[in-house]
């Protein structure tokens, strides 16, 4: 049984996939995704030795071994070429990891480029909406969501022929989630708002100089408000 965060992640992985997935502790999402038989092959990548063991063991149990390759390794060096790996799934990272992680496999070319990725940062997506643009990756989809009190987006991209050009708020908010404003959006950045205006009236406590960090902290705040107006 997956968490319901993992269950979206899931649906957004596409048919028949070859998935690498990056950070897969358990291997929970590729042995569910392979066990709907919605998958051709899976690499399931760890970079500490006790998730891998999980992985190993939970896809043993599964009687998976043929299908799923339980890999030690950091980040996308999980993937070999031969795997000829067309989705890559890293999830319940902060963004600013899942960044590094895309970073490090674009300049040793693990990523070919033609991957999707269904990425599920826990913090931090606009670090990694940041990447996706300066990369050209065009985002195809977002989801956002609420499980046990936390709220978790989902972002799914790949690099298309044409590129598209995000702006500032597109990568702070999301573009899709922008568009939709859900209510979860909507809590989501209530409570955003909440934590800034918080760190304002500290800042306009504390001694020395911060004009620059409350400056910047309005900002964020005016953009907030005038997304949830
Ligand atoms: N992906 C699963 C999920 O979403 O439920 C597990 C998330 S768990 C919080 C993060 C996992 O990523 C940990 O098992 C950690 O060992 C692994 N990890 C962190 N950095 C990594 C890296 N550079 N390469 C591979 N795995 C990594």
């Amino acid at each position: 049984q997956l968490s319901k965060r993992l269950e979206r992640v899931g649906e957004l992985v596409p048919e028949q996939s070859r998935l690498a997935d990056i950070g897969s502790d358990h291997a929970y999402l590729p042995v569910a995704l392979m066990l709907q038989k919605k998958l051709t092959s899976a690499v399931a990548g760890e970079v500490v030795a006790g998730p891998y063991e999980a992985a190993k063991k939970q896809v043993r149990k599964n009687g998976l071994q043929e299908q799923i390759t339980v890999r030690l390794a950091d980040g996308l060096e999980a993937i070999e070429a031969a795997d000829h790996i067309t989705a890559v799934t890293i999830c319940g990272m902060g963004g600013a990891l899942i960044r590094d992680i895309l970073e490090a496999g674009w300049n040793n070319q693990r990523l070919q480029g033609n991957e999707r990725l269904i990425l599920q940062p826990n913090i931090g997506e606009k670090t990694l909406r940041d990447w996706l643009t300066t990369h050209g990756y065009t985002i195809l989809e977002e989801d956002i969501l609420e499980e046990n009190k936390k709220i978790y987006e989902i972002i799914v991209a790949a690099r298309e022929s044409v590129r598209v050009a995000y702006s500032e708020k597109e990568r702070r908010f999301g573009p899709y989630l922008l568009q939709k404003r859900s209510a979860v959006f909507h809590k989501k950045w209530q409570r955003e708002l909440k934590q800034r205006q918080n760190i304002l009236i500290q800042l306009e406590k504390a001694a020395g100089d911060q004009e620059e960090k409350i400056a910047q902290i309005k900002k964020e705040i005016a953009e907030i408000q005038e997304v949830l107006s």
